[in-house]
């Protein structure tokens, strides 16, 4: 098998890859999904200040030293402060301050006892038991200290990280900007959705497949027609978005077929030439080009070849022009359920079900690379090194977790 492998057709990309040229300033409410384009510290502690934990009195501990239930302390009640409130009086010995979850503790108490523990009988309070110093007390920073690195640089924003800069104040979020993807499908044989079905002709599948992956990998994507295989009108195609574009995403035409077009695309456009040929099945005929400004990825054009090599290939390098830190596929070792029946000469992936509880991976019916359906509910792929032979069950596998 000639072409390169897989690790060294990522790493080429990756090279070739700059990281995103602006960032963009958005609102908070809008920031899910995209990356952080600066290193985020905590600029105060917090919380900012000590608290209490729960409903009840902030007190001295050192005053309900020997209370029993039989023999309370009794303290006087001086006040309320509610969460929000801020009680500016000191505590002295043998006073309390009735507290609430989340209320800043007032000067000179160290503990707080819990309401239901308690009797309040008017201004007087009976506490059946000593508290520590520090009991049921939240400190200030407990969360994160001042000076704390909080969110990366390229690191997505999620739902916690959000939740992070809002904690601290953060009404915006400075994010690199989306990366440009255009989009096409190459194939005199495809129809798109919504038009009727005619003999030799299909559905163009992958373009929806790929913009909807695009779409969860925050891309800014523009989605041409359907590519003619003639290489002059393909190449005008694609050539007007090479300025706008980070990368060309394709799929179909890179084999050796006679109209397999994006050879010829390539020259005319023109662009030069990367590498063709990944040391993997499905997916080979992978080719990856640079323009002057733009990569290209040329995918097959069979739907789980295409999606396949998109995830191996096209992510990594989609998450670097999106400025994201790298992010590797988790890789287990797994049971196998089922048989698999070929041998493997070159390194191949099949799409499995993994259940994470057993340890466990299944196979769908179907494998072939044209077939689409089987991949519906699979969640990884199993990753059989050259020189495989038939699998049975029971055999381990290496698995990649999508
Ligand atoms: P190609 O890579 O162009 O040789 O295409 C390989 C196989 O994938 C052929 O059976 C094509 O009809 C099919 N195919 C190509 N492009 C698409 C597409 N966009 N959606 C679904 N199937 C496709
Ligand atoms: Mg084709």
């Amino acid at each position: 098998m000639e072409g390169i492998t897989l690790e060294e057709a990522v790493e080429l990309l990756l090279s070739r890859a700059s990281s995103p040229a602006g960032t963009d300033e958005i609102p908070l409410s809008e920031a899910l999904g995209r990356t952080l384009a600066e290193d985020m510290r905590a600029e105060f502690d917090n919380p900012p200040f000590d608290r209490s934990p729960l409903d009840g009195y902030a007190l001295i501990a050192a005053d309900t030293a020997g209370a029993t239930k039989e023999s309370p302390v009794r303290l006087r009640i001086v006040g309320e402060e509610c969460a929000g409130d801020f009680f500016s009086g000191t505590i002295h010995s043998g006073e309390a301050l009735r507290i609430m979850t989340g209320g800043a503790m007032p000067q000179g108490t160290d503990a707080v006892i819990r309401q239901e523990d308690v009797q309040a009988t008017g201004e007087v309070l009976s506490v059946p038991y000593a508290l520590r110093h520090h009991e049921n007390y939240c400190f200030a920073g407990e969360d994160v200290k001042q000076g704390a690195l909080l969110v990366r640089q390229g690191e997505i924003l999620d739902a916690p990280r959000i939740g992070v800069l809002a904690s601290q104040g953060r009404a915006k979020a400075k994010v690199f900007r989306r990366p440009r993807i255009v989009l096409g499908g190459t194939g005199d044989e495809l129809l798109q959705p919504g038009e009727p079905l005619a003999p030799g002709k299909i559905y163009n599948s992958n373009l929806y497949l790929l913009s909807a992956r695009l779409q969860e990998l925050g891309a800014e994507t523009i989605i041409l027609g359907i590519i003619p295989d003639e290489p002059q009108r393909a190449s005008a195609e694609l050539r007007p978005h090479q300025d706008w574009a980070d990368l060309l995403l394709t799929t179909g035409g890179v084999s050796v077929g006679k109209k397999d077009i994006m050879h010829e695309v390539i020259r005319l456009l023109p662009a030069r030439r990367l590498f063709w040929g990944v040391q993997m099945k499905p997916g080979y005929p992978l080719l990856a080009y640079e323009g002057d400004r733009s990569l290209g990825v040329a995918l097959s054009g069979n739907p789980f070849a295409a999606c396949t090599t998109f995830e191996l290939i096209a992510r990594p390098l989609i998450d670097k022009l999106a400025g994201r830190l790298p992010r590797p596929l988790p890789r287990v070792k797994a049971t196998l359920k089922d048989a698999f029946p070929k041998e493997s000469r070159g390194r191949r992936f099949i799409r499995a079900r993994f259940d994470v509880v057993a340890g466990t991976v299944s196979l769908p019916g179907q494998h072939s690379s044209g077939s689409l359906f089987s991949a519906v509910g699979c969640n990884a792929l199993i990753d059989l090194p050259p020189g495989t032979g038939k699998l049975l069950p029971g055999d381990r596998v290496e698995v990649l977790l999508l």
